[in-house]
């Protein structure tokens, strides 16, 4: 078991008949308790957090679902940090005009 740190995720790597076999631990952990995932599935990441690979926390989900809720989140989180640079803007706004008076 190694940790990529390029991806930011968790492997694990054995030996099949003289192959050697690569897997997400993620997905590996999830096959461990519930058997083979279909190809068309991905196993998520409730928390998004891609390091923490409990049971609790993975889910599997059809991957073009996966797809979509992961632009989903990116675009989400896009629009919270404009909302934060909004707010840090009108913050030295205020100031500004504040000092005026
Ligand atoms: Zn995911």
């Amino acid at each position: 078991m190694w940790f990529n740190r390029f991806v930011g995720r968790w492997f694990v790597e054995w030996a099949e008949n003289g192959k050697r076999i690569r897997m997400l631990r993620s997905r590996w952990i999830w096959e461990q308790e519930h058997g083979p995932i279909p190809e068309e599935y991905d196993v998520h990441h409730k928390d998004v957090n891609k390091e923490n690979d409990g049971l609790d926390n993975l889910e599997l989900i059809l991957s073009e679902d996966h797809d979509n809720l992961h632009s989903f989140l990116k675009f989400s989180k896009m629009v919270d940090t404009e909302i934060e640079w909004f707010r840090k803007d009108g913050e030295s706004e205020s100031q500004t005009s504040s000092s005026k008076y």
